[in-house]
């Protein structure tokens, strides 16, 4: 196999496109896709070579193999990032970044306003474990602060938040963390790679989900972390190889083909968002409207910091609750109703009833998710095809 060389001197469309490549000895153009769980090798002595890590090369495919290596290759150009490792699902990025480094006695931080998986992991899974957690409203530094023990080891948050859309201040929080002596791992996924860039606000640690915006069509899971060296080398190599939370090799092909667009589709979906949230922001069925691209966030300070543009996800709360909220789904006819996000198909959701409703009522209040609360997000359709259809829509509620 010969190996592209590094594109990272290149803007990001480049390394999406060429990052991480290898071609074998038949010069394919599109990236290989080696379906394979193993390898084999010449010599005996070439074998105990590559166990003993002095032959490069691959020895199982769930410690990695030349498709993964291409993903991550590309994943890590993109984000400026040392090393990664690809995990089967977002959620296995997730729980892997988070419980690796941490042993009964450490203490985390996060965010309450978590991705559902998320908030069950640190709220239920890690205490199990004798892992000590607070959950601080991210929005508040002194929070962040205050939470800081001597046995704090990570902090964990996503910006923006799901379904929300706060946008929380990556810098001011890291330099918390770093205060005490924690890490600060930041889960991107509602950014994406297109708008934000952690690392390079002061995040030690990134994850995705690769199943939203990095496939982005709907077809396969997938996660990734990515982040210094020495962490993948102390905390998540050897977990990895062991416990195999490991990426398919069909699946690390689908998500490289996905990168090759993530640009531009990320960029067509921003500005659908965008429209549609111009749209419906005065609209008299739309009693709230949060976008992180328009002024009037709550955060739109912090948004320019640290936010290349606004997000493909847009909410908004429309009148008479839960019933009014269905109703507004079952009147589109382009846009459908899931749970998923970042798809080329417009999507909306109810959090209150689905992503959100193991929550208790009080606490969905607390983080702002009325019942008549719906997110959207936006697909690549025409701009003006999505807003009629919620104009249809509305005219129902
Ligand atoms: C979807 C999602 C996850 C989990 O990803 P899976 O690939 O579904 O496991 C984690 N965090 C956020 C913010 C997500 O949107």
């Amino acid at each position: 196999m010969s190996e592209s060389e590094g594109t990272a001197r290149f803007r990001p469309e480049t390394r999406l496109v060429h990052g991480g490549t290898l071609r074998s000895q038949f010069g394919e153009t599109s990236e290989g896709l080696f379906l394979t769980q193993g390898y084999v090798y010449d010599t005996a002595e070439q074998c105990e070579a590559r166990f003993k890590g002095q032959d490069p090369g691959f020895i199982y495919s769930r410690y990695s193999n030349p498709t993964i290596a291409m993903f991550e290759r590309r994943m890590i150009e993109l984000e400026g990032a040392e090393a990664a490792r690809s995990t089967a699902t977002g959620m296995a990025a997730v729980t892997t970044a988070i419980l690796a480094p941490l042993k009964a006695g450490d203490h985390v931080v996060a965010s309450k306003a978590l991705f559902g998986s998320c908030l069950y992991v640190v709220q239920d899974l890690l205490p199990r474990y004798g892992i000590e957690t607070t959950l601080v409203d991210g929005l508040d530094l002194d929070q962040w602060q205050r939470a800081l023990r001597p046995n704090t080891k990570t902090f964990f948050l996503e910006s923006p938040t799901n379904p929300t859309l706060d946008v929380l201040d990556i810098a001011e929080i890291a330099k918390i963390a770093h205060s005490g002596g924690a890490r600060l791992i930041v889960d991107n996924v509602f950014a994406t790679p297109i708008w934000q860039s952690p690392l390079s606000l002061g995040a030690d640690v990134v994850v995705y989900s690769a199943t939203k915006h990095i496939d982005g069509q709907g077809r396969c899971l997938g996660g990734i972390i990515l982040s210094s060296e020495a962490f993948i080398a102390e905390h998540i190599h050897n977990f990895m190889r062991q416990t195999g939370p490991s990426l398919s090799p069909f699946n690390a092909w689908v998500l490289l083909k996905g990168l090759e667009t993530l640009g531009v589709r990320v960029r067509a979906q921003t500005e659908n968002a965008a429209k549609i949230a111009e749209a419906l922001a005065k609209h008299p069925k739309i009693t709230r409207l949060v976008y992180p691209g328009r002024s009037d966030h709550p955060q739109a300070a912090t948004v320019k910091k640290q936010m290349g543009a606004g997000s493909t996800l847009v909410g908004f709360e429309v009148k008479d609750g839960k019933a009014g909220a269905f109703r507004c789904l079952n009147g589109l006819k382009i846009s459908r109703i899931s749970n998923n996000l970042g798809d080329a198909k417009s999507l909306v959701t109810h959090p209150a009833t689905t992503t959100h409703q193991r929550l208790a009522p009080e606490a969905r209040a607390e983080l702002g998710i009325s019942e008549g609360f719906i997110r959207f997000s936006a697909g690549l359709e025409h701009p003006d095809d999505l807003i009629e259809d919620f104009e249809r829509a509305l005219e129902r509620v």
